[in-house]
């Protein structure tokens, strides 16, 4: 399982490396630098663990996602073990960094095209994570990371990150009409092409 061991990006980074960023603070491209490799990480470890959805679930969603997103994405329900917050989290909050989003506490992350959940997935549950799913795949993980970041520390904490809103607030349009399809696609392009992320 992910939490069980150290993540392949801290065995591949060595300790020095944090040194870095003890001389001044962090800029928010060094943060979402530290934040696409963590979510590069992670995803390699879930990978091989997670399973396909199934079809009971793609049948569920085919209304609103692309074939290929239900197609390939993948799904881990963690037992007893958590996601690990991020290992630069520590000196972050030595730096006055705080109220970071705690990984270990949320119902599910996604990486990339991996989903990984604390809790047995609900259909609601998954629509949200699918169209974190659906942001990657438009925007790569890179840049994922760099507006997930800036949105963070721009829009006040996690109910501020553009990223996020756009999940909730298509996964209520979900809730209120689950036999009403939409594209998924179509509306975070748009708000990808009107900068609104
Ligand atoms: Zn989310």
């Amino acid at each position: 399982m992910i939490s069980s061991k150290r993540t392949a990006w801290q065995r591949q980074r060595p300790a020095c490396f944090y040194l870095e960023f003890e001389k001044s603070q962090p800029t928010l491209g060094q943060v979402s630098g530290l934040v696409a490799d963590y979510i590069s990480a992670q995803r390699h470890e879930a990978e091989s663990h997670a399973l396909n959805l199934s079809s009971a679930q793609i049948r569920l969603l085919q209304g609103f996602f692309r074939k290929d997103v239900l197609d390939t994405t993948r799904l881990l329900v963690l037992g007893v073990t958590r996601v690990e917050n991020p290992p630069f989290y520590s000196l972050l909050r030595e730096m006055g960094f705080k109220s970071l989003p705690d990984f270990s506490q949320m119902a599910a992350i996604t990486f990339g095209d991996v989903v990984v959940s604390h809790q047995p997935v609900t259909t609601g549950l998954l629509f949200h994570e699918l169209v974190h799913v659906e942001q990657y795949r438009q925007l790569g993980i890179r840049r994922f990371a760099e507006l997930y970041v800036r949105g963070f520390f721009t829009g006040g904490g996690y109910d501020g990150i553009p990223l996020e809103l756009k999940a909730y607030q298509l996964g209520e349009r979900f809730r209120r009409s689950p036999q009403t399809p939409f594209s998924v696609e179509l509306d975070v392009s748009a708000w990808i092409r009107d900068g609104r992320f």
